[in-house]
């Protein structure tokens, strides 16, 4: 296992994310007796690293990473969880959410402890004086409870620039979406020059972007074959990862023993990419892309009656187009009314000034008409706020 000095800790290189633990079919249950298998073998691969959240597998996960790790000694193993403002009904105890966290976990502290998921909209939730998140996961690390703090992150490098400089000196490290296609399609290469520019620890999560990159399609798959026929397709993603050395942490969510032992394989050494498979990567990547080819020049935006910010909206339709998710309408849910896609009101001024010649009024009808009727936070989020409201008993 290759392992990385952070803060006095080596913490192994690749970490468990527990987002996605296997599922018994007959139950439709955790099948906490492969759970507890895969963590041995990961555990006797060297892996030290566990990475849960409040409401993975609708607030198992916390259990049954507990479960499993409740069978080794607790300075053995580092334990990452999240604080779910995103999903909060409204002002909440924080304190008392945070602690039912801590009882799940089986633990008295946190060895890592993130601000869940911040994005253009959830970022006004975690600094509103009302919902007190901030101070009061400051005081959980003053007491102890937490020993080292991060957040992740979904939103533009805008932000997170803005973040780190408000915060300079708070949070040690970063948790964002990384891999060789979201290195362009989702702008990763600035947000890891602007987490290592502030000096901060670059935590990975989704290095096969939810499997998508560790079963390629067809043709992807023929060209890495020809490259390396032993070689699986999600072995070059974790490669791609181990090149960049401000990369501490890079999370794969295991459900399967192959997976397990594959990823061991990978991260029994560090196997530099040759030049030509980082390129193949990379053409792969162009391959895979769906949308339109936004360079962010900005070139179209001075011109805008409605003054939109075409390529941020431009992101959130790449995002959509590769795949249906609701991160895309969490960052569209961080604009103002009047700057949503549907205030487009197509005068065309912006394809006119397009040096890449895309057909910004289409795509912005096709966002429009994503947003309204695509994967959507806010029906996901209710269900979360009823959640969180049981389990606070309010
Ligand atoms: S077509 Fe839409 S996005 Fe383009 S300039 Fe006109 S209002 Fe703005
Ligand atoms: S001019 Fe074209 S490439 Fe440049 S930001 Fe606007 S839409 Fe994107």
């Amino acid at each position: 296992m290759i392992y990385n000095e952070f803060q006095g800790m080596n913490l192994s290189r690749l970490g468990f994310g527990c987002m996605r633990f296997a599922m018994d079919p007959a139950t439709g249950e955790i099948d906490q007796a492969k759970v507890d298998a895969m963590f041995d073998l990961a555990i006797a691969g060297g892996v030290n690293y566990f990475d849960t959240a409040y409401p993975y597998l609708d607030g198992k996960s916390e259990l049954a990473m507990a479960k499993a790790l409740s069978r080794y000694p607790r300075d053995s193993y580092y334990i990452a969880d999240k604080f779910p403002g995103h999903s909060l009904p409204g002002p909440v105890d924080n304190i008392a959410l945070f602690n039912i966290s801590l009882k799940k976990c089986g633990v008295e502290y946190f060895d890592f402890y993130l601000l869940h998921n911040i994005t253009e909209w959830s970022v006004k939730i975690y600094e509103s004086p009302e919902y007190h998140i901030i101070p009061d996961v400051l005081k959980m690390k003053e007491e102890g409870k937490i020993r080292h703090l991060g957040f992740s992150f979904h939103g533009g490098p805008e932000l997170l620039e803005e973040l780190l400089t408000r915060y300079e000196g708070m949070f040690e490290f970063v948790q964002i979406q990384c891999n060789y296609l979201d290195w362009t399609l989702q702008d990763a290469k600035k947000k890891y020059d602007i987490i290592t520019s502030h000096g901060l620890g670059v935590w990975v999560m989704e290095p096969c972007r939810g499997g998508k990159l560790a079963v390629l399609n067809e043709d992807a798959h023929a060209r890495l074959q020809a490259l390396d026929p032993e070689k699986s397709d999600a072995s070059y993603a974790f490669r791609f990862l181990q090149d960049l050395p401000g990369v501490k942490m890079i999370l794969s969510g295991m459900n399967e023993v192959f997976q397990v032992e594959d990823n061991l394989r990978t991260f029994e050494a560090h196997q530099p990419l040759s030049e030509k498979e980082r390129e193949t990567l990379f053409d792969i990547a162009e391959s895979l892309k769906k949308g339109v080819p936004c360079t962010g020049c900005r070139y179209c935006c001075a011109g805008c009656p409605m003054e939109l910010n075409i390529p941020y909206l431009l992101e959130c339709y790449n995002d959509y187009k590769f795949a249906a998710s609701v991160s895309p309408s969490m960052r569209l849910d961080g604009l103002d009314d009047d700057k949503k896609p549907a205030n487009c009101i197509g005068c065309g001024q912006c394809a006119h000034a397009c040096p890449q010649g895309i057909d910004v009024p289409a795509a912005l009808a096709e966002l429009a008409e994503l947003y309204a009727n695509g994967p959507n936070w806010s029906v996901q989020a209710r269900s979360r706020h009823e959640a969180i409201k049981k389990d606070l008993k309010m």
